[in-house]
């Protein structure tokens, strides 16, 4: 629909997805699209934040949906692009948000946390495995439009990896499946040694 694609379009494919993404923020128009980085839905009349690229599997192009907060730390810099130039009400809190994400550049790769289902997974940050039943933060990284599972670090070592304390928030919007009395306990579990290692 309207887009044309450049006479030289297969020449180099990390130049062209550059220079031809564009971005839209608007409200849903149906509730068909799904979130890339909380894979929920969007509600129909929702704000959300698009990245339209040339689809690197496919001919042709491709919009990555987020609902605004998931992008902003996700996709921080790519939100900030548009964000200046909509008026949405909440623009100076997603502001606020982005640059944090953006401010450590590990922090876009924070995809949750959960008890370790077994013993099997070692931490990227320390090498050690990590304890069944221990709280672990799942790590993802954003390569060619996708967002690919990186691995688990253990909770105790986010100021290491993270290089800051500051990774609750992040850590929460994106475990929508904890239960209240889970969340109250990462987030204890994120005050207590504020000051550095236990
Ligand atoms: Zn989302
Ligand atoms: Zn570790």
């Amino acid at each position: 629909m309207g887009f044309e694609a450049p006479p030289d379009f297969a020449t180099d494919s990390s130049s062209v997805i550059l220079s031809s993404v564009s971005y839209v923020f608007e409200p849903a128009s149906s509730g068909r699209s799904k979130c890339r980085g909380c894979v929920r839905p969007i509600l129909r009349g929702e704000l959300r934040f698009g990245e339209r690229l040339p689809n690197p599997y496919a001919d042709g192009e491709m919009t990555l949906w987020f609902h605004p907060l998931c992008a902003a730390y996700k996709r921080p810099e790519a939100l900030l692009q548009v964000l200046p130039e909509t008026d949405a009400a909440d623009r100076d809190w997603l502001e606020r948000a982005a640059r944090g994400s953006l401010a450590h550049r590990r922090l876009p790769r924070i995809d949750g946390a959960e008890r370790s289902p077994s013993g099997q997974a070692r931490c990227r940050n320390c090498r050690q495995s990590i304890e069944r039943g221990t709280w672990r933060i799942r790590l993802v990284f954003y390569e060619e439009a996708r967002f690919n599972p990186a691995g688990f670090v253990h909770l105790e070592c986010r100021q290491v990896y993270f290089e800051t304390n500051d990774i609750l928030d992040h850590v929460l919007h994106f475990s929508p499946n904890l239960s209240g009395e889970e969340r109250e306990e990462l987030r204890r579990a994120c005050s207590t040694n504020r000051a550095g290692p236990a």
